[in-house]
């Protein structure tokens, strides 16, 4: 090995910085090659040039939320596929598959058609999202459409708020989407209630806080409890929406939880529905709270 510059013989390994483009964009990595003691020049060879394009594009994947060649790879191998059967059960050329696992950067839509395929969480929650989209404003949505940023604000709101496990976060939900149909004609979130044997609970409410946790908008500290890992964002919240919420948090920091939990037990909405069906925001009348 000879310095194409200088000609010295001696290198030693450094970690150098590289700006690379990667889809015509610069990026920035630092990746250990061989450097001429001499005159500091780096010996790019090849190993060192697929290093340098592997760092690159995870670098560019990175940057822009896209999978990794290793989640990829991971992916692939938690279905316990080889990259030809990979291949045909995405209807994707091996080449791709072999590609993206080294150093080429799938597009965004290929990113997305991964993980539809791949991770199960992603492809329910994609499910979840159609459902909602397709849910027309009825007596049992609060008559509006659900809005994961506000269910998720308001959890975010509570979580921060109170040390409540979900059991009773589910039913400070209740209380709050009622309240706020109550007083408005219309639901705080969207959210459709079903009433479990522990009282009203949102519909799907374990996969709703399953995205907000993935989200790392919320993370649980111990079983059924959380810590919110961001402060809610109440400028989503128009004025009457902001009273309801500080209206709950007087009557919830008077009377307690497990007042409210019982008091979910003795609302007629919860009481009148079967099990199966949703609470109609028509009892939002008859709320005792
Ligand atoms: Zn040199």
């Amino acid at each position: 090995m000879k310095c194409l510059k200088c000609d010295c013989e001696k290198f030693k390994e450094k970690n150098v910085h590289f700006n690379p483009e990667v889809k015509g964009e610069e990026v920035k990595v630092a990746i250990p090659v061989w450097v001429c003691t001499a005159c500091a020049t780096p010996w790019v060879d090849s190993t060192a040039m697929n290093r340098l394009r592997r760092a690159a594009a995870n670098r560019y994947r990175h940057e822009r939320g896209l999978l990794t060649a290793e989640q990829i790879r991971m992916f692939r191998e938690a279905l316990g596929m080889s990259q030809a059967t990979f291949a045909r059960y995405l209807h994707i050329g091996e080449a791709s598959i072999k590609r993206w696992e080294t150093y080429y950067v799938q597009d965004a839509g290929q990113d997305e058609h991964i993980r539809l395929k791949c991770d199960a969480a992603y492809a329910e929650q994609n499910f979840l999202d159609i459902c909602w989209k397709k849910q027309v404003p009825s007596e049992f949505s609060g008559n509006r459409w659900f809005s994961l940023q506000h269910f998720k604000n308001v959890a975010l709101y509570l979580v921060s708020k109170t040390e409540e496990s979900i059991l009773i976060l589910n039913k400070l939900h209740f209380f709050i989407d009622f309240l706020h149909c109550k007083r408005t004609g219309e639901s705080l979130t969207g959210v459709r209630y079903i009433p479990l044997k522990y009282g009203p609970c949102p519909d799907q409410y374990k996969t709703l806080y399953d995205c907000l946790e993935k989200a790392g908008a919320i993370e649980e500290v111990k079983p059924n409890h959380y810590r919110a890992k961001s402060e809610p964002d109440l400028s989503l919240f128009d004025n009457e929406e902001l009273e309801t919420l500080e209206q709950f948090t007087k009557i919830y920091n008077k009377k307690g939880g497990d007042f409210l939990y019982n008091l979910s037990h003795k609302e007629k909405g919860f009481e009148e529905t079967t099990e199966c069906d949703y609470i109609s925001y028509d009892y939002a009348k008859d709320l005792l709270l």
